[in-house]
């Protein structure tokens, strides 16, 4: 039996107007041009003007524009918007480090944090998914169920809250609070790589946010088909989640090794575009008492490096209610650090910084989903259900 629905009383639903924010130069302009707001031949020029005020100033009110006519200003205000994302929540660790809950839209939370004194001067570590679809055992994120994708508004967008907070705007050539971009928030960035790719065209331009390429670093599982790619399109650095040097226990941790196993995976960085003695990969350990953390295992990371350029980044872990697993002693994760020294590479131990708010690496988990989840498990406990 067909069935026809009659839509034609349902009520209209508000359509938000689409905002400016996550659009790539050459968007911006054929979006003016779309819209009827610029003619065709003005676009580039007003594109370029409208960059400068959305990117360097950092204004959220077409009002501002003062070089814009006023009528245009009008046009665009009625069909644009540079509205912020609301900041659900904000709150500042002891050691100064900043975490960000931003609602992107309904049930849609993602996690930001600002880490005073990494980088040149401050890093802001970002999300590039609203959880992540990949189980990594030690990691809180990987324990929320994937939303979706963030657009590359929604990317920009985190840089932007941290720098109203931080009040950084105009955006500053020097003496900077934030210097550094880290993908390194909650998600699979190689999973989203097309938004990741326009947020940092966005966010590296010269004439706005002005960070550097050099100075953006992607974190990943281990994607390994889309390594080129993001070299290529992002010429951003590479930092590689890698916790263990064989296989089986690879496995383990980082489920996605049983699609990627390591052999696949080192080839694919030593074939990273641009990798050099100057730009070399970052790859991060985590420490798990017991687990990954013995002498074997620090020579084992010596051998699987060889030939690439490499520093290595040691994680305490960080724990969460439920994971499971314990850091290493501070004593283990020092000798191990030694050994990797003797072996030639540079193996900063990674301080945790701001475990007092769940800011800290694979800490992050946002409360709304949380929520979420436990009413999904009250659901799935009911016996009907
Ligand atoms: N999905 C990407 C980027 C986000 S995770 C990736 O996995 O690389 C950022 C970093 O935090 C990764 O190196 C991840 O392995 C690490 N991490 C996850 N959970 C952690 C925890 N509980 N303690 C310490 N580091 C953790
Ligand atoms: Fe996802 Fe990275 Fe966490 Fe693994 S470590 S679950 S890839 S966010």
């Amino acid at each position: 039996m067909g069935v026809t629905l009659d839509l034609s009383r349902a009520p209209a639903k508000p359509v938000a107007p689409p905002n400016l924010t996550g659009l790539s130069r050459p968007e911006l302009a054929a979006a003016l041009v779309d819209a009827g707001v610029v003619p065709e031949g003005k676009a580039k020029m007003r594109a370029s003007q409208l960059w400068r005020w959305i990117h360097h100033y950092g204004v959220t009110d077409f009002a501002q524009m003062t070089d814009v006519a006023k009528e245009t200003r009008a046009a665009l205000s009625a069909t644009f918007s540079l509205a912020r994302p609301h900041i659900v929540e904000r709150q500042v660790s002891k050691d100064g480090t900043r975490k960000y809950l931003i609602r992107m839209g309904p049930g849609i939370e993602v996690e930001t944090v600002y880490i005073p004194d990494v980088g040149r001067a401050g890093a802001l570590c970002v999300s590039s998914q609203v959880g992540c679809t990949l189980n990594c055992t030690f990691c809180h994120t990987g324990t929320q169920a994937l939303v979706r994708n963030l657009t590359a508004a929604e990317i920009v967008a985190q840089v932007q809250v941290a720098r109203d907070d931080l009040e950084e705007w105009p955006s500053p050539k020097e003496d900077r609070k934030l210097t550094n971009i880290v993908f390194m928030g909650m998600g699979e960035p190689l999973y989203n790589l097309d938004n990741v790719a326009t947020a940092i065209d966005i966010i590296s331009d010269n004439e706005g946010i002005a960070i550097s390429r050099r100075r953006i670093t992607v974190s990943t599982s281990g994607v390994v088909p889309q390594l080129q790619a993001l070299g290529e399109k992002t010429r951003a650095g590479l930092a590689i989640s890698l916790h263990a040097t064989n296989d089986e226990l690879r496995e383990k941790l980082v489920p996605l090794n049983r699609k990627y196993p390591l052999a696949e995976l080192m080839d694919g960085i030593r074939a990273y575009p641009g990798l050099s003695n100057a730009n070399r990969v970052t790859f991060e350990y985590v420490m798990l008492k017991g687990v990954n953390d013995s002498p074997a295992e620090a020579k084992a990371l010596v051998q699987l490096l060889k030939g690439i350029p490499a520093k290595i980044n040691l994680i305490p872990f960080n724990p969460w209610p439920g994971s499971g697993y314990e850091c290493s002693s501070w004593s283990t994760i020092e000798a191990f650090a030694a050994i990797l020294n003797r072996g030639g590479y540079a193996s900063p131990i990674r301080t945790p910084r701001g475990r007092d708010i769940l800011a800290a690496c694979g800490q992050l988990k946002s409360e709304s989903e949380k929520v979420r989840a436990s009413a999904r498990r009250k659901i799935a406990d009911t016996p009907d259900a």
